[in-house]
């Protein structure tokens, strides 16, 4: 299980969510290549610890667990580990 995050980021990427990330699980982030190249950041499901802190600080509130993520967003659980399988 994992955060993912959703719509809201597109065009935003307000980087307040990889700031906060204990395990640096959410890219990319401003100095990686790809930054410029995305419509909004991704969460690596493999490696997110389901800590929260993102969700508490994302200005757009465009995170949520999981198990949360509003009905009409859910495809972005697929499109967030999609960006880690290249
Ligand atoms: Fe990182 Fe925690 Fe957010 Fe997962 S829930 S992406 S570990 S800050």
């Amino acid at each position: 299980m994992a955060y993912v995050i959703t719509e809201p980021c597109k065009g935003v990427k307000s980087t307040e969510c990889v700031n906060v990330c204990p395990v640096n699980c959410i890219h990319p982030t401003p100095d990686e290549p790809d930054f410029p190249n995305v419509e909004q950041l991704y969460i690596n499901p493999d490696e997110c610890i389901e800590c929260g802190a993102c969700a508490s600080v994302c200005p757009v509130n465009a995170i949520f667990h999981e198990n949360d993520v509003p009905e009409q967003w859910r495809e972005y659980i697929e499109i967030n580990a999609r960006y880690y399988r290249g």
